[in-house]
C-alpha cells in the first residue's frame, strides 16, 4: 500500500468524525445547492444546454493540438508572447525569469487553480518576490497559511466565526467581525496592492483560439484589477482550457456560473487579448501566457479517460459527492478534490501512488449527473481502478481474493458449497477491512436460495 494511501486513510477516518467540520461543509454546501438548484431552474433546456457545452469541449479536446496553434498566433498576432511549459518546473522557471528581468517586488494574483497546482507562491517567494493572493477565499486561506480547501470556494471549511477570529489574530481586527466589515477591511488593504504591484498573474477559464485570447470571470473586480493595474500580465492556463470560437463564451460562460455558484452570469467577464495597444492609455505593457501541460498530454493519450480533460473546474461535481462531504477537500492531498480530482491526479502528480482516490468513490453517479459538460466521471473512476489492476498497483492478496471472489460468484451453486458459518469465519479474518465503526452483519446458516427450496 503506497504511503500516500496509508495516509488518505488515516485522514478520512479522522475528518468524517470531525462533527464540527462536518456542519460547517453541510451547512456551506446547503447554501450552495439551494442557489445551484435556482440557476439550473433558469434554463428552459438545460439538457440542451449540457449537450451543446459537452459538444464543444470534446471538439476542442480532440482537435487539442489544432486549437492551441491557433491560439498560440492569434495570441501572438496580439502582442501577447506564449510560452510552452512541459511541466511545472518550466512554468516556474519562465515566472522567475520575467520577475528578474523586470526587478519586481511585488506579484498580485487573482484565483487559479493552475497557479496552485505549480505551487507557484511559494517559488515566487523563494527568489524574494512577495506574492499577494487578491480573490478574498484565496487571500483568506493564503494568511492562515493553508492551501485552497475547494477549487471554487476556497475557504469552504471554515465559518463566518472561524474567519473572524483569523482576521482579529492577524490584524487586530474587532472581535465577532461581520463578513461585510472584514470584506471591506480587505479590500482597502487589497487596493492599495494593486498600485504598487509589479506583475499580475491571471489564470484563463477559457484559452479562445479565433481570438488569441482569454477569457476570465469572477466576483469580485480582483482579476479585473490584476491584470490591468500592474506593467506586466502573467497568464498561467492549462492547455485543456481552450475553447474554438468566442462565441463559444455565450453558452460556456452562463453554465459555468449557473453550476459554480448559481448566478445567471458572473458578475465580471473579461476578455483579454493582449498587452494594450500603441493606442491605448491603460493596461499592461507586456502580456505572458504560459500554457502548461504538467502530464496533461499523458491524460489525452488514454481512450477512456481523456474526457476529462472537458472539465471547466465549476466544482458541482465536489459538492454533489458524498465522499467529499465527509473527508473534506485537504484529504485528497491534492490540488484537485473531489471525483474529477480522483480521476486527474493520478495522471498529474504519479499513477501508483495516488490511484487510490479512484477508489474513494460509491459509484452513486451523482457528479455525472450533474456535470455541466457531460463527463462520465464515475465511469472514469471506475477505467482508473482497472487501469490500477493493470499495471500491478493492487496488493497480490487484494487480487487473488477478488479472484476467489469472481470465481465463487459466477455461479450460485458454488456461493453455496460455504455455509454460514464458514462464511462467518471468512468475514472474521478480515474484520479489520471496515475499520472500527463498522462490522460485517451475520450470515444465516443458510443461503436465502436454499431456505427458499426447502420451503417450496
Ligand atoms: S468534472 Fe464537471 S462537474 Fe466536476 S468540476 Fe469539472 S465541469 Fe464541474
Amino acid at each position: 500500500m503506497s504511503q500516500e494511501k496509508k495516509q488518505f486513510i488515516k485522514d478520512s477516518e479522522k475528518i468524517a468524525f470531525d462533527k464540527r467540520h462536518r456542519a460547517t461543509i453541510k451547512f456551506n454546501i446547503s447554501k450552495y445547492d439551494v442557489a445551484v438548484d435556482r440557476g439550473r431552474k433558469r434554463y428552459s433546456n438545460l439538457d440542451l444546454a449540457k449537450d451543446r457545452a459537452s459538444f464543444i469541449k470534446s471538439e476542442a479536446i480532440i482537435n487539442l493540438p489544432q486549437y492551441l496553434l491557433e491560439f498560440e498566433k492569434n495570441s501572438q498576432a496580439n502582442g501577447a508572447e506564449v510560452i510552452w511549459a512541459d511541466d511545472a518546473n518550466e512554468a516556474i522557471q519562465a515566472v522567475q525569469q520575467i520577475l528578474k528581468d523586470n526587478e519586481a517586488k511585488l506579484l498580485v494574483k487573482s484565483k487559479s487553480m493552475t497557479t496552485e497546482e505549480i505551487e507557484l507562491n511559494e517559488h515566487v517567494e523563494a527568489i524574494g518576490v512577495e506574492s499577494l493572493e487578491t480573490d478574498l477565499g484565496e487571500y483568506i486561506v493564503q494568511i492562515a497559511g493553508e492551501k485552497p480547501y475547494h477549487i471554487v470556494t476556497p475557504a469552504m471549511h471554515k465559518s463566518k466565526e472561524d474567519i473572524s477570529d483569523l482576521f482579529h489574530e492577524k490584524f487586530d481586527t474587532p472581535e465577532k467581525s461581520t463578513p461585510q466589515y472584514l470584506t471591506n477591511f480587505v479590500r482597502g488593504l487589497l487596493r492599495e496592492k494593486f498600485t504598487q504591484a509589479d506583475v499580475g498573474v491571471t489564470g484563463a477559464n477559457f484559452l479562445i483560439a479565433d481570438k488569441g485570447a482569454i477569457a476570465l470571470t469572477e466576483n469580485e473586480g480582483n482579476a479585473m484589477m490584476t491584470f490591468s493595474f500592474p506593467k506586466i500580465h502573467i497568464v498561467i492556463a492549462g492547455i485543456e482550457k481552450v475553447v474554438p470560437t468566442m462565441k463559444d463564451l455565450g453558452l460556456m460562460w452562463p453554465l459555468l456560473a449557473a453550476h459554480g455558484t448559481g448566478q445567471q452570469i458572473t458578475v465580471y467577464n473579461s476578455i483579454v487579448s493582449g498587452p494594450k495597444r500603441t493606442t491605448e492609455e491603460d493596461g499592461p505593457e507586456k502580456m505572458y501566457v504560459i500554457l502548461l501541460d504538467n502530464k496533461r498530454s499523458e491524460l489525452y493519450g488514454k481512450d477512456d479517460q481523456f474526457e476529462a480533460l472537458k472539465c471547466i473546474r465549476c466544482g458541482a461535481c465536489l459538492n454533489a459527492c458524498p465522499i467529499y462531504k465527509n473527508v473534506g477537500g485537504y484529504t485528497y492531498d491534492a490540488t484537485y478534490s473531489g471525483p474529477i480530482g480522483s480521476i486527474i491526479t493520478p495522471f498529474f502528480k504519479g499513477f501508483s501512488e495516488y490511484n487510490h482516490l479512484s477508489s474513494a468513490c460509491s459509484v452513486c453517479g451523482k457528479c455525472t449527473e450533474v456535470c455541466p459538460v457531460r463527463i462520465p466521471l464515475h465511469n472514469m473512476l471506475l477505467y482508473n481502478r482497472r487501469d490500477a489492476v493493470r499495471n500491478g498497483d493492487t496488493p497480490l492478496g487484494w487480487n487473488m481474493g477478488m479472484k476467489a471472489f469472481e470465481y465463487a460468484f459466477m455461479k450460485r451453486k458454488r456461493l453455496d458449497l460455504l455455509g454460514g458459518n464458514m462464511k462467518n469465519k471468512l468475514g472474521k479474518l478480515k474484520e479489520d477491512a471496515l475499520g472500527d465503526k463498522k462490522s460485517l452483519p451475520t450470515f444465516a446458516k443458510e443461503s436465502f436460495s436454499k431456505q427458499w427450496k426447502n420451503k417450496h
